[in-house]
């Protein structure tokens, strides 16, 4: 009997402790742990142009995560049409603005996916004095007047803790939302309400040297 109640007592504990939040009501120490992956596709996967050339990020892991939107009411929730709309995004970046690829290092779609810019190693070109130490990410979409839907924040959140735990973004990172540190609407109103409400945002960036 003593056993038995030994048992029963084990699992209670156990069943407590195994809750996103405890008795006490602080979160378990795995809590803040992101295990959710987000799902990538690669370059070819949609279709990318090749780039006219890359260049290393400076400053690696990078201490900081900007957030973006693409800024116009173009919005996408399967794979198919959000790949159009990065191709699209791209087409413009290098055809009219001139440069050297797709701006952002990540685009993320309100169909979940992720999609590779520039990916994990390249400086992109979307926020000037945050290029060289930042991961710049963008979601599809203008969100001035609504947040993107849970499927593209879950990702944009997995993206970043992915990130975090293969060694590119900096543990002790920071985010901001473009708007903070270049004269743009971007990412919105909705999405930059959100953005400061995340743990790692700041209030107070420091542009990089390199
Ligand atoms: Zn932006």
């Amino acid at each position: 009997m003593k056993s038995f109640n030994f048992l029963v007592f084990t699992v209670y504990v156990f069943i407590l402790f195994v809750q996103p939040e405890n008795v006490f009501g602080l979160p378990n120490f795995w809590a803040n742990v992101n295990t959710a992956k987000p799902n990538i596709i690669s370059r070819n996967g949609w279709q990318a142009r090749p780039a006219n050339g890359h260049e290393l990020l400076k400053v690696t892991p990078t201490p900081y995560v900007v957030v973006h939107h693409g800024g116009s009411q173009q919005y996408c929730y399967n794979r198919n049409t959000c790949s159009q709309i990065v191709r699209s995004y791209q087409n413009y970046h290098m055809s009219n603005n001139g440069w050297a690829d797709i701006g952002y290092n990540f685009i993320i779609g309100e169909d979940g996916n992720v999609y590779e810019g520039r990916g994990w190693k390249y400086v992109g070109t979307h926020t000037p004095g945050y290029n060289a130490n930042s991961i710049g990410i963008c979601i599809i979409g203008d969100f001035t007047n609504r947040l993107p839907n849970e499927a593209a924040l879950k990702a944009l959140n997995a993206l970043i803790g992915y990130g975090v735990s293969k060694g590119s973004i900096n543990h002790s990172y920071h985010v901001v939302a473009h708007r903070q540190v270049t004269s743009t609407a971007c990412p919105g109103t909705k999405l930059y309400e959100y953005v400061k409400k995340l743990p790692r945002w700041t209030n107070n960036p420091k542009k990089s040297n390199v």
